[in-house]
Protein backbone atom coordinates (compact mmCIF):
# COMPACT_ATOMS: atom_id res chain seq x y z
CA UNK A 1 0.00 0.00 0.00
CA UNK A 2 1.27 3.31 -0.92
CA UNK A 3 1.16 5.54 1.64
CA UNK A 4 1.58 8.95 2.44
CA UNK A 5 4.93 8.16 4.78
CA UNK A 6 6.65 6.93 1.50
CA UNK A 7 7.52 10.55 0.32
CA UNK A 8 8.51 13.31 1.40
CA UNK A 9 6.42 16.32 0.59
CA UNK A 10 9.19 19.28 0.71
CA UNK A 11 8.21 21.85 -1.51
CA UNK A 12 5.54 20.25 -2.25
CA UNK A 13 1.73 21.23 -2.95
CA UNK A 14 -0.15 18.09 -1.86
CA UNK A 15 -3.65 17.91 -3.30
CA UNK A 16 -5.40 16.31 -0.40
CA UNK A 17 -9.07 14.48 -0.96
CA UNK A 18 -10.93 14.51 2.29
CA UNK A 19 -14.49 13.45 3.79
CA UNK A 20 -15.99 16.73 5.91
CA UNK A 21 -19.23 15.88 5.61
CA UNK A 22 -19.94 16.62 8.87
CA UNK A 23 -22.95 16.97 10.67
CA UNK A 24 -24.44 20.17 11.57
CA UNK A 25 -27.02 21.36 13.54
CA UNK A 26 -29.87 24.09 12.18
CA UNK A 27 -27.83 27.32 12.71
CA UNK A 28 -25.16 25.00 10.73
CA UNK A 29 -22.85 24.51 13.38
CA UNK A 30 -20.83 21.30 13.08
CA UNK A 31 -22.26 18.97 16.17
CA UNK A 32 -19.49 15.87 15.60
CA UNK A 33 -16.04 16.98 14.38
CA UNK A 34 -14.93 13.11 14.20
CA UNK A 35 -14.07 12.93 10.57
CA UNK A 36 -12.08 16.23 11.10
CA UNK A 37 -10.06 15.45 13.32
CA UNK A 38 -9.58 11.86 11.53
CA UNK A 39 -7.52 13.27 8.80
CA UNK A 40 -4.73 15.48 11.09
CA UNK A 41 -2.49 13.08 11.25
CA UNK A 42 -2.02 13.16 7.20
CA UNK A 43 -2.19 16.84 7.09
CA UNK A 44 0.51 17.41 10.08
CA UNK A 45 2.81 14.69 8.34
CA UNK A 46 2.87 17.17 5.05
CA UNK A 47 3.07 20.54 6.47
CA UNK A 48 6.29 18.87 8.63
CA UNK A 49 7.46 17.53 5.75
CA UNK A 50 7.74 21.25 4.55
CA UNK A 51 4.96 20.86 1.85
CA UNK A 52 1.31 22.65 1.75
CA UNK A 53 -1.78 20.78 1.54
CA UNK A 54 -5.01 22.15 -0.77
CA UNK A 55 -8.15 20.09 1.02
CA UNK A 56 -10.61 19.06 -1.45
CA UNK A 57 -14.05 18.11 0.26
CA UNK A 58 -18.36 17.74 -0.57
CA UNK A 59 -20.37 18.58 2.18
CA UNK A 60 -24.34 17.26 1.84
CA UNK A 61 -26.07 17.40 -1.65
CA UNK A 62 -26.16 20.46 -3.31
CA UNK A 63 -26.86 18.19 -6.45
CA UNK A 64 -24.38 20.41 -8.70
CA UNK A 65 -26.09 23.85 -7.41
CA UNK A 66 -24.17 26.48 -5.22
CA UNK A 67 -26.56 26.53 -2.03
CA UNK A 68 -24.94 28.96 1.05
CA UNK A 69 -26.13 26.32 2.94
CA UNK A 70 -23.88 23.71 2.05
CA UNK A 71 -20.60 25.97 1.57
CA UNK A 72 -17.59 25.03 3.49
CA UNK A 73 -17.18 28.91 4.88
CA UNK A 74 -19.81 27.31 7.69
CA UNK A 75 -17.51 24.26 8.92
CA UNK A 76 -14.00 26.31 8.16
CA UNK A 77 -13.90 27.57 11.64
CA UNK A 78 -14.42 24.46 12.81
CA UNK A 79 -11.72 22.98 10.70
CA UNK A 80 -9.32 25.83 11.79
CA UNK A 81 -10.06 25.06 15.69
CA UNK A 82 -9.08 21.45 15.12
CA UNK A 83 -6.23 21.43 13.36
CA UNK A 84 -4.92 24.58 15.35
CA UNK A 85 -3.97 26.37 12.19
CA UNK A 86 -5.40 29.60 10.06
CA UNK A 87 -6.53 27.90 6.74
CA UNK A 88 -7.20 29.77 3.58
CA UNK A 89 -10.54 30.05 1.93
CA UNK A 90 -11.40 29.52 -1.73
CA UNK A 91 -15.05 30.23 -3.10
CA UNK A 92 -14.59 27.91 -5.91
CA UNK A 93 -12.79 24.61 -5.81
CA UNK A 94 -11.70 24.85 -9.55
CA UNK A 95 -11.29 28.64 -11.93
CA UNK A 96 -9.01 31.36 -11.75
CA UNK A 97 -9.46 31.97 -8.22
CA UNK A 98 -8.49 28.11 -7.50
CA UNK A 99 -5.74 28.16 -9.91
CA UNK A 100 -3.88 31.76 -8.33
CA UNK A 101 -4.89 30.48 -4.68
CA UNK A 102 -3.20 27.41 -5.49
CA UNK A 103 -0.12 28.80 -6.82
CA UNK A 104 0.21 30.96 -4.08
CA UNK A 105 0.29 28.81 -1.49
CA UNK A 106 3.55 28.39 0.32
CA UNK A 107 4.98 25.81 2.60
CA UNK A 108 3.03 24.62 6.03
CA UNK A 109 0.16 26.61 4.76
CA UNK A 110 -3.41 25.17 4.02
CA UNK A 111 -5.89 26.11 1.55
CA UNK A 112 -9.86 24.68 1.44
CA UNK A 113 -11.68 24.56 -1.63
CA UNK A 114 -15.24 25.22 -1.87
CA UNK A 115 -17.41 22.24 -1.70
CA UNK A 116 -16.73 20.27 -4.61
CA UNK A 117 -20.54 19.09 -5.29
CA UNK A 118 -21.39 22.83 -6.34
CA UNK A 119 -20.26 21.23 -9.54
CA UNK A 120 -22.62 18.41 -11.16
CA UNK A 121 -18.81 17.43 -12.67
CA UNK A 122 -18.15 15.77 -9.67
CA UNK A 123 -20.29 13.17 -8.93
CA UNK A 124 -20.57 12.60 -12.61
CA UNK A 125 -16.76 11.44 -12.78
CA UNK A 126 -15.92 13.96 -15.33
CA UNK A 127 -12.52 13.68 -16.63
CA UNK A 128 -12.37 17.90 -18.10
CA UNK A 129 -13.47 18.87 -14.05
CA UNK A 130 -11.08 16.04 -12.28
CA UNK A 131 -7.71 17.60 -14.62
CA UNK A 132 -8.63 21.01 -13.52
CA UNK A 133 -8.44 19.84 -10.09
CA UNK A 134 -5.14 18.05 -10.91
CA UNK A 135 -3.81 20.84 -12.04
CA UNK A 136 -3.75 22.84 -8.71
CA UNK A 137 -1.54 20.47 -7.02
CA UNK A 138 1.86 18.70 -7.50
CA UNK A 139 0.84 14.93 -5.30
CA UNK A 140 -2.49 13.74 -5.06
CA UNK A 141 -3.92 11.73 -1.70
CA UNK A 142 -7.01 10.29 -0.44
CA UNK A 143 -7.59 10.21 2.83
CA UNK A 144 -11.40 10.31 2.49
CA UNK A 145 -11.92 6.60 3.23
CA UNK A 146 -15.97 7.66 3.40
CA UNK A 147 -16.55 8.67 0.21
CA UNK A 148 -13.83 5.85 -1.16
CA UNK A 149 -16.76 3.76 -2.96
CA UNK A 150 -17.67 6.71 -4.84
CA UNK A 151 -16.10 7.05 -8.17
CA UNK A 152 -16.03 10.67 -8.55
CA UNK A 153 -13.93 13.05 -10.02
CA UNK A 154 -12.10 13.96 -6.71
CA UNK A 155 -12.28 10.50 -5.55
CA UNK A 156 -11.31 7.76 -8.19
CA UNK A 157 -11.31 10.25 -11.44
CA UNK A 158 -8.34 12.68 -10.53
CA UNK A 159 -5.51 9.78 -9.67
CA UNK A 160 -4.99 9.34 -13.39
CA UNK A 161 -3.29 11.99 -13.80
CA UNK A 162 -0.46 11.66 -11.07
CA UNK A 163 0.91 8.31 -12.14
CA UNK A 164 3.43 8.02 -10.04
CA UNK A 165 2.71 10.70 -7.49
CA UNK A 166 -0.70 9.15 -5.61
CA UNK A 167 -0.95 8.19 -2.23
CA UNK A 168 -3.31 6.83 0.41
CA UNK A 169 -3.69 9.22 3.68
CA UNK A 170 -2.96 7.69 6.85
CA UNK A 171 -6.70 7.51 7.67
CA UNK A 172 -6.96 5.30 4.43
CA UNK A 173 -4.04 3.43 5.28
CA UNK A 174 -5.69 2.56 8.49
CA UNK A 175 -9.50 1.91 7.57
CA UNK A 176 -8.05 -0.90 5.18
CA UNK A 177 -5.72 -2.34 7.26
CA UNK A 178 -8.40 -2.73 10.02
CA UNK A 179 -10.43 -4.55 6.77
CA UNK A 180 -7.61 -6.53 6.11
CA UNK A 181 -7.01 -7.85 10.08
CA UNK A 182 -10.71 -8.99 10.18
CA UNK A 183 -10.96 -10.75 6.54
CA UNK A 184 -7.57 -11.80 5.28
CA UNK A 185 -4.65 -12.03 8.22
CA UNK A 186 -7.14 -11.88 11.49
CA UNK A 187 -6.06 -13.91 14.12
CA UNK A 188 -8.01 -16.97 14.85
CA UNK A 189 -10.75 -17.69 15.98
CA UNK A 190 -12.81 -14.70 14.10
CA UNK A 191 -16.23 -13.78 14.77
CA UNK A 192 -18.47 -11.28 13.17
CA UNK A 193 -21.51 -10.19 14.98
CA UNK A 194 -24.22 -8.66 12.77
CA UNK A 195 -26.76 -7.00 13.57
CA UNK A 196 -29.32 -4.29 12.62
CA UNK A 197 -33.02 -4.23 11.21
CA UNK A 198 -32.58 -6.21 7.58
CA UNK A 199 -31.29 -9.50 6.82
CA UNK A 200 -31.77 -8.08 3.28
CA UNK A 201 -29.01 -5.53 3.43
CA UNK A 202 -27.17 -7.71 5.56
CA UNK A 203 -26.71 -10.82 2.89
CA UNK A 204 -23.94 -9.94 0.32
CA UNK A 205 -21.25 -8.94 3.92
CA UNK A 206 -22.44 -12.32 5.02
CA UNK A 207 -21.75 -14.37 2.25
CA UNK A 208 -18.51 -12.68 1.48
CA UNK A 209 -17.22 -13.17 5.21
CA UNK A 210 -17.92 -16.88 5.53
CA UNK A 211 -15.03 -18.23 3.88
CA UNK A 212 -13.20 -15.69 6.74
CA UNK A 213 -14.58 -16.15 10.04
CA UNK A 214 -14.79 -18.75 12.46
CA UNK A 215 -18.34 -17.81 14.28
CA UNK A 216 -20.61 -15.60 13.30
CA UNK A 217 -23.54 -14.21 15.49
CA UNK A 218 -26.49 -12.90 14.74
CA UNK A 219 -28.86 -10.08 16.49
CA UNK A 220 -30.90 -7.53 16.30
CA UNK A 221 -34.21 -7.11 14.01
CA UNK A 222 -32.67 -9.49 11.30
CA UNK A 223 -32.16 -12.33 14.03
CA UNK A 224 -36.31 -12.94 13.54
CA UNK A 225 -35.99 -14.01 9.67
CA UNK A 226 -34.03 -16.75 10.66
CA UNK A 227 -36.24 -18.10 13.89
CA UNK A 228 -39.36 -17.90 11.86
CA UNK A 229 -37.67 -19.65 9.21
CA UNK A 230 -36.43 -22.14 11.63
CA UNK A 231 -40.18 -22.71 12.87
CA UNK A 232 -40.19 -19.94 15.89
CA UNK A 233 -43.23 -18.08 16.93
CA UNK A 234 -42.21 -14.91 16.66
CA UNK A 235 -45.52 -12.55 17.33
CA UNK A 236 -45.14 -9.32 15.72
CA UNK A 237 -41.51 -8.80 15.89
CA UNK A 238 -39.74 -7.51 12.19
CA UNK A 239 -39.57 -10.05 10.01
CA UNK A 240 -38.35 -10.27 6.26
CA UNK A 241 -41.14 -13.19 4.69
CA UNK A 242 -39.93 -13.00 1.55
CA UNK A 243 -36.53 -13.80 2.73
CA UNK A 244 -37.05 -16.82 4.85
CA UNK A 245 -35.74 -18.96 2.46
CA UNK A 246 -32.70 -17.05 1.66
CA UNK A 247 -32.03 -17.30 5.98
CA UNK A 248 -32.14 -21.26 5.48
CA UNK A 249 -29.54 -21.15 2.95
CA UNK A 250 -27.02 -19.09 4.98
CA UNK A 251 -27.76 -21.19 7.50
CA UNK A 252 -27.01 -24.10 4.95
CA UNK A 253 -23.78 -22.59 3.89
CA UNK A 254 -22.51 -21.49 7.30
CA UNK A 255 -22.43 -24.97 7.91
CA UNK A 256 -20.58 -26.39 4.93
CA UNK A 257 -17.88 -23.59 5.41
CA UNK A 258 -17.71 -24.85 9.40
CA UNK A 259 -18.86 -21.48 10.54
CA UNK A 260 -20.62 -21.63 13.89
CA UNK A 261 -23.49 -19.47 13.69
CA UNK A 262 -25.10 -18.30 16.93
CA UNK A 263 -29.21 -17.04 17.11
CA UNK A 264 -30.21 -15.01 20.08
CA UNK A 265 -32.27 -17.57 22.52
CA UNK A 266 -34.12 -15.61 24.10
CA UNK A 267 -35.96 -11.58 23.74
CA UNK A 268 -37.45 -9.01 25.87
CA UNK A 269 -40.35 -8.13 23.89
CA UNK A 270 -42.84 -5.23 24.24
CA UNK A 271 -46.17 -4.63 23.30
CA UNK A 272 -45.58 -1.86 21.71
CA UNK A 273 -42.88 -0.01 19.37
CA UNK A 274 -42.46 2.22 22.06
CA UNK A 275 -39.97 2.58 25.42
CA UNK A 276 -42.70 2.83 28.33
CA UNK A 277 -44.64 -0.29 26.77
CA UNK A 278 -45.17 -3.37 28.62
CA UNK A 279 -42.23 -5.59 28.55
CA UNK A 280 -41.74 -9.74 29.02
CA UNK A 281 -38.65 -11.31 28.56
CA UNK A 282 -39.60 -15.09 26.63
CA UNK A 283 -38.02 -17.63 24.92
CA UNK A 284 -36.89 -16.43 21.59
CA UNK A 285 -38.94 -19.38 19.79
CA UNK A 286 -41.98 -18.58 21.39
CA UNK A 287 -42.99 -14.41 21.27
CA UNK A 288 -47.02 -14.49 21.73
CA UNK A 289 -48.68 -12.72 18.80
CA UNK A 290 -49.26 -8.76 19.65
CA UNK A 291 -45.93 -8.52 21.36
CA UNK A 292 -42.43 -7.88 19.14
CA UNK A 293 -38.86 -8.52 20.04
CA UNK A 294 -36.64 -5.94 20.67
CA UNK A 295 -33.32 -6.57 23.05
CA UNK A 296 -31.41 -9.67 23.14
CA UNK A 297 -32.14 -11.33 26.53
CA UNK A 298 -30.23 -12.10 29.34
CA UNK A 299 -29.34 -15.35 28.27
CA UNK A 300 -28.60 -14.64 24.63
CA UNK A 301 -26.17 -11.89 26.22
CA UNK A 302 -24.24 -14.78 28.40
CA UNK A 303 -24.41 -16.96 24.97
CA UNK A 304 -22.77 -14.06 23.03
CA UNK A 305 -20.55 -13.15 25.79
CA UNK A 306 -19.06 -16.45 26.06
CA UNK A 307 -17.97 -16.95 22.29
CA UNK A 308 -16.79 -12.86 22.33
CA UNK A 309 -14.21 -14.09 25.42
CA UNK A 310 -13.31 -16.87 22.90
CA UNK A 311 -12.80 -15.09 20.33
CA UNK A 312 -9.51 -12.88 18.80
CA UNK A 313 -10.65 -10.92 15.87
CA UNK A 314 -14.26 -9.20 16.55
CA UNK A 315 -16.03 -7.78 13.64
CA UNK A 316 -18.84 -5.74 14.69
CA UNK A 317 -21.56 -4.50 12.34
CA UNK A 318 -25.05 -3.57 14.01
CA UNK A 319 -26.55 -3.13 17.26
CA UNK A 320 -28.55 -6.42 18.44
CA UNK A 321 -31.56 -4.35 20.00
CA UNK A 322 -33.62 -1.16 19.59
CA UNK A 323 -30.70 0.53 21.84
CA UNK A 324 -32.39 4.09 20.75
CA UNK A 325 -35.01 3.44 23.52
CA UNK A 326 -32.86 3.06 26.34
CA UNK A 327 -35.18 0.09 27.69
CA UNK A 328 -34.22 -1.77 24.80
CA UNK A 329 -30.48 -0.56 24.82
CA UNK A 330 -28.87 -3.01 27.38
CA UNK A 331 -28.44 -6.22 24.98
CA UNK A 332 -26.28 -3.78 23.24
CA UNK A 333 -24.37 -2.61 26.04
CA UNK A 334 -23.76 -5.95 27.10
CA UNK A 335 -22.68 -6.89 23.67
CA UNK A 336 -20.54 -3.68 23.83
CA UNK A 337 -18.95 -4.76 27.50
CA UNK A 338 -18.16 -7.69 26.39
CA UNK A 339 -16.49 -6.82 23.33
CA UNK A 340 -14.33 -4.33 25.40
CA UNK A 341 -13.75 -6.95 27.76
CA UNK A 342 -11.81 -9.21 24.88
CA UNK A 343 -10.17 -6.34 23.48
CA UNK A 344 -8.61 -5.65 26.81
CA UNK A 345 -7.45 -9.10 26.67
CA UNK A 346 -5.73 -8.41 23.83
CA UNK A 347 -8.27 -9.55 21.03
CA UNK A 348 -8.58 -7.38 17.96
CA UNK A 349 -11.72 -5.23 17.55
CA UNK A 350 -13.22 -3.30 14.47
CA UNK A 351 -16.95 -1.65 14.59
CA UNK A 352 -18.28 -0.86 11.17
CA UNK A 353 -21.12 0.59 9.73
CA UNK A 354 -23.92 2.86 10.43
CA UNK A 355 -25.35 2.34 13.57
CA UNK A 356 -23.18 0.31 15.74
CA UNK A 357 -20.68 3.11 15.17
CA UNK A 358 -23.59 5.43 16.62
CA UNK A 359 -23.82 3.69 19.64
CA UNK A 360 -19.99 2.95 20.40
CA UNK A 361 -19.73 6.83 20.54
CA UNK A 362 -23.06 7.45 22.40
CA UNK A 363 -22.47 4.88 25.06
CA UNK A 364 -18.53 5.38 25.35
CA UNK A 365 -17.22 2.65 23.83
CA UNK A 366 -14.35 4.67 21.69
CA UNK A 367 -11.45 3.90 23.49
CA UNK A 368 -12.48 0.47 24.43
CA UNK A 369 -12.41 -1.52 21.19
CA UNK A 370 -9.23 -1.52 18.47
CA UNK A 371 -10.72 0.40 15.66
CA UNK A 372 -14.08 2.20 15.38
CA UNK A 373 -14.33 3.01 11.56
CA UNK A 374 -15.38 6.53 9.84
CA UNK A 375 -16.80 5.54 6.78
CA UNK A 376 -20.29 3.55 6.94
CA UNK A 377 -20.97 2.95 2.73
CA UNK A 378 -17.67 2.52 2.30
CA UNK A 379 -16.95 -0.21 5.24
CA UNK A 380 -19.65 -2.11 4.06
CA UNK A 381 -18.73 -2.37 0.79
CA UNK A 382 -15.65 -3.07 1.64
CA UNK A 383 -16.45 -5.83 3.78
CA UNK A 384 -19.11 -7.26 0.83
CA UNK A 385 -15.51 -7.82 -1.01
CA UNK A 386 -15.89 -4.95 -3.73
CA UNK A 387 -12.90 -3.38 -4.30
CA UNK A 388 -13.79 0.38 -3.40
CA UNK A 389 -13.01 2.78 -6.60
CA UNK A 390 -10.91 5.21 -4.35
CA UNK A 391 -8.94 2.60 -3.85
CA UNK A 392 -8.25 0.85 -7.13
CA UNK A 393 -7.15 4.31 -8.22
CA UNK A 394 -4.39 4.44 -6.19
CA UNK A 395 -3.54 1.02 -6.22
CA UNK A 396 -3.72 0.82 -10.38
P1 LIG B 1 -29.36 -1.22 10.26
O1 LIG B 1 -29.44 0.17 9.73
O2 LIG B 1 -29.96 -2.25 9.38
O3 LIG B 1 -27.97 -1.58 10.76
O4 LIG B 1 -30.31 -1.25 11.54
C1 LIG B 1 -30.09 -0.48 12.67
C2 LIG B 1 -31.38 -0.35 13.42
O5 LIG B 1 -31.84 -1.63 13.77
C3 LIG B 1 -31.28 0.42 14.71
O6 LIG B 1 -31.91 1.64 14.53
C4 LIG B 1 -32.00 -0.46 15.71
O7 LIG B 1 -32.94 0.25 16.48
C5 LIG B 1 -32.71 -1.45 14.84
N1 LIG B 1 -32.99 -2.70 15.54
C6 LIG B 1 -32.17 -3.47 16.27
N2 LIG B 1 -32.82 -4.50 16.81
C7 LIG B 1 -34.11 -4.40 16.42
C8 LIG B 1 -35.29 -5.17 16.68
N3 LIG B 1 -35.25 -6.24 17.44
N4 LIG B 1 -36.44 -4.75 16.14
C9 LIG B 1 -36.47 -3.65 15.36
N5 LIG B 1 -35.40 -2.89 15.08
C10 LIG B 1 -34.24 -3.26 15.61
Amino acid sequence: MKTINDFNFKDKKALVRVDFNVPQDENLKVTDNTRIQAVKPTIEKILNDGGSVILMTHLGRPKGKVADEFSLKKILPEIEEVLGKTVKFCNDCVGEDAKKMAADLQPGEILLLENLRFHSEEENGDTVFAKKLADLGDVYVNDAFGTAHREHASTAVIAQYFPSTKYFGLLMAKELEAIDKVLMSGEKPITAILGGSKVSSKITIIENMLPAIDNLIIGGGMAFTFIRALGGEIGNSLVEVDKQTLALEILEKAKEQNVAVYLPVDSIIADDFNNDAEIKEVDIYEIPQGWMGLDAGVRSRKLFHDVIMNSRTILWNGPIGVFEMSHFSAGTVALGDSIAKATKLGAFSLVGGGDSVAFVKQFGYEDKVSYVSTGGGAMLESLEGKELPGVKAINN
